[in-house]
C-alpha cells in the first residue's frame, strides 16, 4: 500500500504527459474544398484536431468556426460580389496554432444592367426600419446546424433574373448587384422553405417594407440564412420552426416588383452568395 502511495503522483504525471502527447501528435489539419471561387461563391473551410474553438480570417473579415458532428469545425466562407478578383489568404487560428491557404478569387463576369428609373421610383428607397431589421436578421449566426437534406427550389419555375448581375443605376457607376435569384411563377403559387430552419424576421409592405415587400427571412444555423421577398401572403410567425419544404406564404409582387416572382437570397454570415450554389446540394 506505501509503495502505491509513493507511486500516484508518477502515474498522474504519466497520464497527463500521454494526453497531451496525444493531442499534440496529431497535427492540426486546415483544409478547403477548392482552390478558386467566383466572386459570389464561398469556399468550405473544415479544420481538424484543433483542441479549442479557432477563428478564420478572410479579405479583412473574421468569421467564426462552427464544431461538426466528426468534432471537425467548418465555415462555408463568401466571396462578395463585389471582391476584386486576385490571389487571397484563408487563415485560421486555434490556440497557439495558425495555418493558411492561399486562393484564388475570379470574375463571374455577370452582366451590368443599366437600370433607369424615373423620378417616382428613385424616391422609393428601402425605409430605415426594413434596412436594419433585414440586416439584423441575416448576421445570425445561431451554431445549431438544422440544414441536413438537399436544398430545395422554394417555387417551381423558370429562373427570370441571375444573381450577382451588377447594376448602375441612371448611367452612373456599380453600385450594387442582384441579391437573389429571380424565380417568376403565378401569383398565389405557395413559397417553400429551401430547408429546414427558424422564421427570424416577418416582415409587410404596412410595417415599412416598401422595397422588400411582404419578406421572410429563415436562419438555417451556423450562419446560414434564407430570404424570401414579394410574397402576397405570409403564413408562417417569428419563431416557428419549419421544415425543408414547408409553405411560408405564397408568390406576389409586394414591394418593388413589376410582375409576381418570388426573390430568392441565400446569405452566409450577412453576405448573398449565388443560391444556385445551394439548389438540389447538401452541406
Ligand atoms: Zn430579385
Amino acid at each position: 500500500m506505501k509503495l502505491l502511495h509513493l507511486l500516484w503522483p508518477f502515474l498522474i504525471l504519466i497520464m497527463l504527459t500521454t494526453v497531451t502527447a496525444g493531442a499534440g501528435k496529431e497535427p492540426i489539419q486546415l483544409t478547403v474544398d477548392h482552390d478558386q471561387r467566383e466572386q459570389g461563391q464561398f469556399f468550405t473551410v473544415t479544420l481538424t484536431n484543433a483542441t479549442s474553438e479557432p477563428a478564420l480570417w478572410f479579405i479583412e473579415h473574421r468569421y467564426r468556426m462552427f464544431h461538426q458532428t466528426d468534432k471537425s469545425w467548418r465555415a462555408l466562407v463568401p466571396v462578395e460580389n463585389l471582391s476584386p478578383p486576385g490571389s487571397y489568404t484563408l487563415l485560421v487560428r486555434a490556440g497557439k496554432h495558425e495555418e493558411q491557404i492561399s486562393v484564388t478569387v475570379t470574375p463571374n463576369n455577370r452582366a451590368i444592367q443599366e437600370i433607369t428609373l424615373d423620378s417616382s421610383k428613385t424616391e422609393l428607397k428601402a425605409t430605415e426600419i426594413e434596412k436594419s431589421r433585414v440586416k439584423a436578421a441575416l448576421h445570425t449566426e445561431s451554431p445549431t446546424k438544422l440544414f441536413a437534406r438537399l436544398f430545395l427550389r422554394p417555387v417551381p419555375g423558370p429562373t427570370s433574373s441571375l444573381f450577382g448581375l451588377k447594376r448602375s443605376y441612371n448611367g452612373g457607376p456599380v453600385e450594387s448587384y442582384h441579391k437573389g435569384l429571380d424565380i417568376s411563377a403565378p401569383l398565389g403559387t405557395p413559397v417553400q422553405s429551401t430547408a429546414k430552419g427558424i422564421v427570424i424576421l416577418t416582415g409587410t409592405v404596412e410595417e415599412g417594407f416598401q422595397v422588400h415587400g411582404n419578406t421572410v427571412i429563415i436562419d438555417h444555423g451556423q450562419g446560414v440564412t434564407s430570404v424570401y421577398l414579394h410574397l402576397s401572403t405570409i403564413t408562417v410567425h417569428e419563431g416557428q420552426m419549419v421544415d425543408a419544404g414547408e409553405v411560408i406564404g405564397h408568390v406576389g409582387h409586394t414591394g418593388i416588383s413589376t410582375a409576381p416572382h418570388l426573390h430568392w437570397g441565400t446569405y452566409l454570415y450577412g453576405t448573398s452568395v449565388d443560391p444556385e450554389l445551394f439548389e438540389g446540394k447538401s452541406f
